[in-house]
C-alpha cells in the first residue's frame, strides 16, 4: 500500500469511526455471539498474497464487528469502565503513525519529557505528596508488581534483584477484597501466595488496621520479614477503600512500604470534596491509578507515582552495550522503571485529554458519574422489591432483587443470576455481579464518556422491567410462590 492509498483508507475509517461513535446506542452492549463463531469464519492460514484493504476491512465489518462488545457504549455499566474520548483517539491515531519506541531519552526525546511533564500534571491534579515522581504503565498490574519490586529491594537492602529471595521468606498483606493483581504479583516475584496475608475488612469493605497489625506482629514472630502493604482505594467488588491513615501509621512504624492501588478510584482525587474526605495520602510510598478506567484515556495508560524510584531502578537496571547512552543526561530512562524493554508513546493521549477538557472539563464529567449514581440509588432504595447492598461509592454501587419471605439465600442469588443474565442477553444494558459477604449482587458502574442521566434511567427501566418478567415467569413455572 503506498501512501496515497492510505491517505484515501485513512479517511473511509475515520468516517466509519465518526459513524461508529453516533450510532453506537443502537447496538447490543454486550457481543451476542457463541463462543468459537468468529474463530470458524477466519482463514485457517494466512493468506499467501496480499488482499485488498476492502476486503480485509469488509471482514473486520461482517466477521469481527458482530464479536465486539462495545466498551464505549452510553449503557455499559459493567466492570470498571475502559473510557476513551475524542481527543484521546486523534493521539492514537499519531501514536500509531510515528509508531515509535520510547525505551530511551535518545530513541524519544519528546515521549520522554512529555512523560514526565504530564506526570507532573497528574500529581497536582491529585494533590499527591511533592516528592513523588511518576512514570505510564501499561496496567495497573504492572504498576503493583513494580512497586512490590521496591519494596521487596527494600525489605532485603538491596539484595534480592541478584541473590533472589530464597533465604528471605517475604511476607505481604492486603485486604481479603483487594484486586487479583496483587496476588499474581507476589506469585511472580516467588513471594508466592502463601505468603499473601488477606486481611479481613470490617462492614465497609475497608482493610481491618488492628488485624493488619496483629498479622504483621505474628509474621515477624515467625522470623518472616514483612514487606509491603498494598491498600486499595475503591475495591473491584463494591468501591470500597482501606482506611490509609492507620495503615500508613503501621507501615512507618514497622518500616513497610505503603503501595495503594486507586485503580478506578483515583481518578476521583482530582476533585477536591473527594481528596478532602481522604487522609493518609502524605504516608504513602507509591500510588497507582488508570487514566485508562476514568480519565477518558484510551488502554493502556495507568499512571504510576512512586516516592522513591531508584528502589525500582537499582533492581532492574540492566545496561548491555547495545542500550547504552548519555544523550538523555538527567532525565529517567524509562526502561528501566518497569517490566518491558519497549514502551509505546503513551503520554501522548494523556496530553490530548487534559488539554482538550482542562481540569475543570474532567471534573465536570466526574461529578456527573458521581450525582447520577447516588441519583440511582435513590430511584433502588425507593423500590421495595430491590435492596442497596453497597455504596453508592464514587460512581458504583451494588444492588440485588430482594427474594420473597420464604425464599432461601441461594435462592435469591439464582434469581439476581437469572436477571443478570436476562439483561445482558438483551443487550440495551450491560451489568456484572461480584460476591459480596458471600452472596450474590449486580455491581452497577457509571464512568463511559457518552453517558447521560437518560442512558442511567433506561438501564434502570430495563431492571425494573426484566425483574417484572423474571417475578411473572416464576410464578408460571411455580417454580416458588412470589
Ligand atoms: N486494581 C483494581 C482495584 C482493579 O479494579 C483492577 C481492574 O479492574 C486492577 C487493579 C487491574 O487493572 P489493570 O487491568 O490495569 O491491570
Amino acid at each position: 500500500m503506498d501512501f496515497e492509498e492510505l491517505r484515501h483508507h485513512a479517511h473511509r475509517q475515520v468516517d466509519w469511526m465518526v459513524d461508529y461513535l453516533s450510532t453506537l446506542e443502537s447496538r447490543p452492549v454486550r457481543s451476542q455471539i457463541r463462543a468459537g463463531s468468529i474463530l470458524s469464519q477466519l482463514a485457517p492460514s494466512c493468506p499467501s498474497q496480499g488482499e485488498p484493504m476492502e476486503r480485509i476491512f469488509a471482514d473486520f465489518e461482517h466477521i469481527l464487528m458482530p464479536g465486539i462488545t462495545h466498551w464505549q457504549h452510553p449503557r455499559f455499566f459493567a466492570y470498571f469502565p475502559a473510557n476513551s474520548s475524542p481527543p484521546s483517539v486523534l493521539a492514537e491515531m499519531l501514536t500509531a503513525t510515528l509508531a515509535s519506541q520510547c525505551m530511551l531519552w535518545e530513541t524519544s526525546p519528546a515521549a520522554t519529557e512529555l512523560e514526565m511533564r504530564v506526570m507532573q500534571w497528574l500529581r497536582e491534579l491529585l494533590d499527591l505528596p511533592e516528592v513523588f515522581t511518576g512514570s505510564i504503565q501499561d496496567s495497573a498490574s504492572a504498576a503493583t508488581l513494580c512497586a512490590l519490586i521496591a519494596a521487596r529491594d527494600r525489605a532485603t537492602a538491596g539484595q534480592a534483584a541478584r541473590a533472589g529471595i530464597a533465604g528471605a521468606q517475604l511476607t505481604v498483606y492486603a485486604s481479603a477484597d483487594a484486586h487479583s493483581s496483587v496476588e499474581k504479583a507476589v506469585r511472580i516475584l516467588g513471594i508466592g501466595s502463601n505468603h499473601l496475608r488477606k486481611i479481613p475488612v470490617d462492614a465497609e469493605g475497608g482493610m481491618d488496621p488492628g488485624a493488619l497489625e496483629a498479622s504483621i506482629t505474628a509474621d515477624r514472630g515467625r522470623g518472616l520479614i514483612p514487606a509491603c502493604v498494598v491498600a486499595c482505594l475503591g475495591t473491584t467488588g463494591i468501591g470500597a477503600n482501606d482506611p490509609l491513615e492507620p495503615i500508613g501509621q503501621i507501615t512507618a512504624r514497622e518500616g513497610l512500604h505503603l503501595h495503594v492501588d486507586a485503580a478506578w478510584a483515583g481518578s476521583a482525587l482530582i476533585l477536591p470534596e473527594v481528596r478532602s474526605r481522604l487522609r493518609g495520602l502524605s504516608a504513602i510510598d507509591s500510588f497507582v491509578f488508570n487514566p485508562h478506567k476514568w480519565l477518558f484515556t484510551n488502554f493502556d495508560c495507568s499512571a504510576f507515582f512512586m516516592r522513591d524510584p531508584q528502589r525500582l531502578v537499582n533492581a532492574l537496571t540492566l545496561t548491555p552495550a547495545y542500550l547504552e547512552s548519555s544523550l538523555g543526561g538527567n532525565t529517567p530512562e524509562y526502561r528501566d522503571w518497569s517490566v518491558a524493554l519497549g514502551r509505546r508513546f503513551r503520554a501522548l493521549k494523556l496530553w490530548f485529554v487534559m488539554r482538550s477538557y482542562g481540569a475543570e472539563g474532567l471534573r465536570a464529567l466526574l461529578r456527573n458519574h458521581i450525582a447520577w449514581t447516588e441519583r440511582l440509588s435513590g430511584l433502588i432504595t425507593g423500590d421495595d422489591r430491590f435492596e442497596l447492598v453497597a455504596g453508592p461509592n464514587l460512581a458504583m454501587l451494588a444492588f440485588r432483587l430482594k427474594g420473597g419471605a420464604m425464599h432461601s439465600d441461594a435462592q435469591v442469588d439464582a434469581l439476581n443470576e437469572r436477571l443478570l443474565e436476562r439483561l445482558n442477553g438483551a443487550g440495551r444494558i450491560y451489568l456484572t455481579r461480584t460476591r459480596h459477604r458471600g452472596r450474590t449482587v449486580i455491581r452497577f458502574v457509571i464512568g463511559q464518556t457518552y453517558t447521560q442521566w437518560h442512558h442511567v434511567e433506561q438501564g434502570w427501566d430495563e431492571i425494573r422491567k426484566a425483574a417484572e418478567e423474571l417475578m411473572a415467569q416464576s410464578l408460571r413455572e411455580a417454580e416458588t410462590p412470589y
